[in-house]
């Protein structure tokens, strides 16, 4: 569908790449090799690439999760901003695709760890692995519909001041936030209300791209009595 399209709106983000976008020669081998490899082209912009490291940096990040791998693209952002000695675990339902993800990765295999399986049953597992409060950053951009089951799994694991960013809270090439009917829609929209009541998380929502939902576990003492 036609989500936004509008002449201002591919300029606007055309523009966005262009200035602001990431641009490194292990973003763009990962892109080529994706595309090589027949990966479908809905990985994140170059611009919001460039967000993620942004945001990752400045939490002194040790260890992240992403919910959702394809080629490896987001990934590449993320670890691109880990402190020294941080780590990634990316997790890819699709055997294959993890396959390429985890050859695109190679270059950076001390860093992150492709998981393949579905978000649902690995998160379990991973929580056991890693300990609760244990996680400083998550990117969620699978399973529009479980959303809401991957952030229940992922809210302990979370540690105080750990930040969940959240891809396509406002569509996807399939559907927009206001396509009542949609599944996906309905999936998100759950997620969206669900998160943005939780007394906390501090939360934030803006029109980048397809919608890009930010929520930051809030410690202690900064709970609202
Ligand atoms: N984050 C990537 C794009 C992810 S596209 C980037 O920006 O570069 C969504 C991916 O999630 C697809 O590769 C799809 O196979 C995977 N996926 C879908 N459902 C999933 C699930 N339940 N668990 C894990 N991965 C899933
Ligand atoms: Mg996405």
């Amino acid at each position: 569908m036609d989500t936004m399209e509008t002449a201002r709106w591919r300029f606007t983000n055309d523009y966005l790449v262009e200035v602001f976008g990431s641009d490194s020669k292990g973003a763009l081998a990962i892109e080529e090799q994706s595309r090589k490899a027949g990966l479908s082209p809905i990985a994140v912009t170059a611009d919001i690439g460039q967000l993620l490291t942004l945001l990752v940096r400045m939490n002194d990040v040790q260890n992240a999760i992403e919910v959702g791998t394809l080629g490896g693209y987001s990934a590449f952002h993320i670890l691109s901003g880990l402190r020294p000695g941080g780590k990634l675990i990316s997790i890819e339902k699709d055997a294959n695709t993890a396959a390429i993800a985890t050859q695109n990765l190679a270059p950076y295999a001390d860093r992150v760890r492709v998981e393949v399986g579905a978000a649902l049953d690995v998160l379990p597992r991973l929580a056991k692995e890693l300990g609760p409060a244990s996680v400083q950053f998550v990117f969620l951009d699978a399973d529009k519909v479980e959303y809401t089951g991957y952030f229940e799994l992922l809210k302990p694991l979370l540690a105080e001041g750990g930040l969940l960013v959240a891809d396509n809270v406002l569509g996807t090439r399939q559907w927009w936030i206001d396509d009542l009917e949609h599944p996906s829609r309905q999936g998100v929209d759950r997620f969206n209300r669900a998160i943005a009541a939780d007394p906390e998380m501090d939360v934030a929502a803006v029109v980048a791209r397809q919608g890009l939902l930010f929520a930051r576990k809030r410690r202690a003492a900064e709970r609202k009595p």
